[in-house]
């Protein structure tokens, strides 16, 4: 079985800041903010991690009352602000996923920081959410290490036996993933379609780094070895 566990932003789409402005006009929606919502770092991180240090710039109590109602007016924003938004997958994306998705030596999943339901709002409006069998996600854990474990136990979990991590790929854009992914013992692809450039991944040594994955035929080369 081959298994290969797709980080979402910066990986297979890009909502050109569909997503950075969900947050902020949910941060205002919930919370009594005066003045510009805190710019705190999101690419490669978890959305609890995000706003955990949303609600620490803006003194709000970390509660899971205040992550909660925060979330729900975060996915209202983002189905309404995905539809209006130049937004696109990335180059290569929907052809492999199409090749892949009937074979049954392969099992396609998530990896990604963004909540089950963020996912699945941002996938389904690119229609590409039916290819991905399991996931982790970013609702519980503010560490991506710990959401790359979940997407591990999730995946043997459907195979229902251990799964070979020489066979089990994460696919992402940041230095973050490619550290997740080494935190399951699995081989990780970078690929150069978010904020990092080749070179900068390349240093945090990825089993192999792409421009994109228009040709992922350099990457396949790799899953039989
Ligand atoms: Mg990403």
């Amino acid at each position: 079985m081959l298994v290969l566990l797709f980080d979402i932003d910066g990986t297979l789409i890009h909502t050109r800041g569909a997503g950075r402005r969900a947050l902020e006009e949910a941060m205002r929606e919930v919370f009594p903010i005066s003045g510009p919502v805190a710019d705190v770092p999101l690419h490669g991180r978890t959305d609890r991690a995000i706003c955990r240090d949303l609600f620490s710039a803006h003194g709000i109590e970390p509660t899971d009352q205040n992550w909660t109602q925060l979330k729900q007016s975060y996915l209202a924003h983002l189905q309404r602000l995905i539809q209006t938004g130049p937004g696109e997958v990335l180059p290569g994306i929907r052809p492999l996923l199409e090749e892949l998705r009937p074979r049954e030596d392969v099992l396609l999943g998530l990896l990604t920081g963004n909540t089950a339901a963020g996912a699945r709002i941002k996938l389904s409006h690119f229609d590409l959410d039916q290819h991905f069998v399991v996931g982790g996600y970013g609702d519980l854990h503010s560490d991506r290490n710990d959401v790359a474990r979940v997407a591990l136990e999730e995946v043997e979990r459907q195979v229902a036996r251990p799964v070979d991590l020489r066979r089990v790929w994460v696919i992402g854009d940041t230095p973050a993933d490619v550290a997740c992914g080494r935190a399951i013992g699995a081989r990780v692809l970078a690929v150069a379609t978010g904020q990092h450039t080749l070179g900068e991944l390349q240093q945090t040594a990825p089993d192999l780094a792409l421009d994109n994955l228009a040709d992922a035929n350099p990457w396949r080369t790799l899953w039989h070895s």
